[in-house]
């Protein structure tokens, strides 16, 4: 459904930091990004939303086509997908709610005000945030939750887009191992529900073992290991 052509990324600075790369990820698949810090995990991922163009090579989504080249197929591709960041990116003094429904609007491509709220769009947000068992908090300010109740309203956030992609850079890098894990297996069992396909860059095997249905592991920009969670070596 998406994939990389050779995708090649050197930054003005000289770096190569994906070395040319090809590979396709399927619907529905859960696939976790492994590699130290300066492997490129965060360079592919950003390859599969435009935010970084390669250098060489290409990006092209299934029923859309390249988008590196066309600008009309990235802005509909971004429509279908999600982001969660590791910075959460959340208003502060927005209701959990709010930043819900900020996603969505973004989603849709045009910019409207968040007053009145569309009755559609707040029955969506609220259920995304019942999602991941944020129901009761939808009217506190994003800054009154904890760090892991935060990032939850982000997931909640990319899935009120219903999106079919869901990229996700670091998403718990900055957790508590249980705060991780709860978020992860929010993300894990929507995506499964919902048949998204999820990438995830991560830096815990451990994480990874339990949720990936595949492991691609990157070391200096090149794919070292793609395959199911159990061959990720104990180099990892
Ligand atoms: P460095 O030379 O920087 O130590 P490595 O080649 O040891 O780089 O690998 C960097 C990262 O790539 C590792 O932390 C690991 O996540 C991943 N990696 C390397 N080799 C493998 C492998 N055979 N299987 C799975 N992951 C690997
Ligand atoms: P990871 O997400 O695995 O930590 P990154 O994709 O962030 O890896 O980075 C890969 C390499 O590219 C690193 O050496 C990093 O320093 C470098 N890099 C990342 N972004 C830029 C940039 N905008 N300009 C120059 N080098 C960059």
């Amino acid at each position: 459904m998406l994939r990389l052509d050779q995708a090649t990324v050197t930054y003005p600075n000289g770096l190569t930091a994906l070395q040319p790369t090809s590979l396709a990820f399927r619907p529905g698949e859960f696939t976790v990004l492994l590699g130290a810090s300066g492997a490129g995990k965060s360079t592919l991922l950003r390859c599969l939303n435009g935010l970084v163009t390669p250098t060489a090579g290409d990006v092209i989504a299934d029923g859309v086509g390249s988008i590196v080249h066309d600008r009309r197929a990235l802005r509909r591709h971004r429509r279908r997908t999600g982001m969660v960041f590791q910075q959460h990116h959340l208003i502060g003094r927005l209701t959990a709610l709010d930043n819900v429904l900020t996603g969505r609007l973004a989603a849709h491509g045009f910019v409207r005000s968040l007053f009145p709220l569309p009755r559609a769009d707040r029955r969506l947000a609220l259920a995304a945030l019942d999602r991941v068992g944020l129901l009761d908090r939808a009217l506190d300010r994003a800054d009154r939750l904890s760090g892991g109740q935060q990032q939850r309203v982000g997931i909640a956030r990319a899935m009120a887009q219903e999106p079919e992609i869901v990229l996700a850079d670091e998403p718990v890098a900055s957790l508590d191992p249980g705060s991780a894990e709860r978020v992860l297996s929010d993300l894990h069992r929507i995506c499964r529900e919902d048949g998204i396909a999820a990438i995830v860059s991560l830096h815990q095997v451990e994480l990874a073992r339990r949720f990936a249905d595949r492991v691609i592991a990157l070391a200096h920009g090149r794919v070292v290991h793609d395959g199911r969670p159990g061959e990720v070596g104990p180099r990892v």
